[in-house]
């Protein structure tokens, strides 16, 4: 995994820190991105022995110049991308369902949960074509399983349900380029999003989207899973 260059967005902190920090363990370089790229250095310098396979940038992953700019800085700086962790989310929904939602905030949540990750997925696809090798996990959440779907929520929900959808899509698409990509759910945790009393660890979260991220080649592709079993879309 030494020469393997993995992408995490939203990675300042909560999950995506976390996941930063169990990949640059399992020995890949690492581009740690995150809005603010102060905030990203910050949270850089927490990552103790393992912060030096680490790399800091700036990342608005709703932000078209952003990630114009991102891709160009990653294919100067590394030449190849071997790994997207699509992390970054918001959860902007107030106490709404479907009927009385704002969608405004529905549409402020698509642009960050969906296209945000669509865009950046875009960016980055042609080097790992080039490459002949990929892996791209999309964090994702239970609470856009089909099968399971409950009011509440609604901005947030439909979010997650299209990037599941968007997942099989380009499953699809990329499985003859040795890419795999596959969703994930990590479980209620205790970061900013899911709360103090939240019951899993950014860590042990971390477990799923990192076993996702490092694949073997006749790894799954298209699949949803949690506590790296797979569930029901
Ligand atoms: P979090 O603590 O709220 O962190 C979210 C991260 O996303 C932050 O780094 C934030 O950056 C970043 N972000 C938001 N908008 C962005 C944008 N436009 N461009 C780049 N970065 C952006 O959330 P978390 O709990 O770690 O969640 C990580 C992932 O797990 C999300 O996909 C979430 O939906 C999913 N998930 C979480 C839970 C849970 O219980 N926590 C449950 C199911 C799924 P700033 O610091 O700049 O705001």
């Amino acid at each position: 995994m030494s020469d393997r260059v993995a992408v995490v967005s939203g990675a300042n902190r909560g999950l995506g820190l976390a996941i930063v920090r169990a990949l640059a363990e399992r020995g890949l370089r690492v581009v740690l991105t995150s809005r603010s790229r102060e905030r990203g250095a910050e949270a850089a310098s927490g990552l103790g022995a393992h912060g030096s396979a680490v790399a800091v940038h700036a990342l608005d992953i709703t932000d078209a110049d952003s990630v114009a700019e991102f891709t160009s800085w990653l294919h100067v700086t590394f030449g190849r991308c071997d790994v997207l962790v699509n992390n970054a989310a918001i959860f902007i929904d107030g106490p709404q369902d479907g009927i009385t939602a704002d969608l405004d905030s529905v549409r402020v949540t698509l642009e960050t949960n969906l296209l945000g990750a669509w865009q950046l997925t875009q960016a980055l696809v042609p080097a790992m074509r080039a490459g002949r090798y990929g892996r791209i996990v999309n964090v994702s959440s239970s609470a856009g399983r089909l099968s399971t779907m409950r009011m509440g929520a609604p901005a947030y929900r439909i979010s997650k349900t299209a990037l599941n959808a968007l997942t099989r899509m380009i499953a699809d698409e990329l499985r003859d380029d040795g890419i795999l990509v596959n969703a994930c759910c990590p479980g209620k945790v205790r970061t900013d999003m899911g709360g103090p009393a939240a019951p899993v660890s950014p860590e042990e979260a971390a477990v799923t989207p990192v076993w996702l991220a490092t694949l073997p080649a006749d790894g799954p592709t298209g699949k949803f899973y949690r506590d790296c079993r797979e569930q029901e879309w």
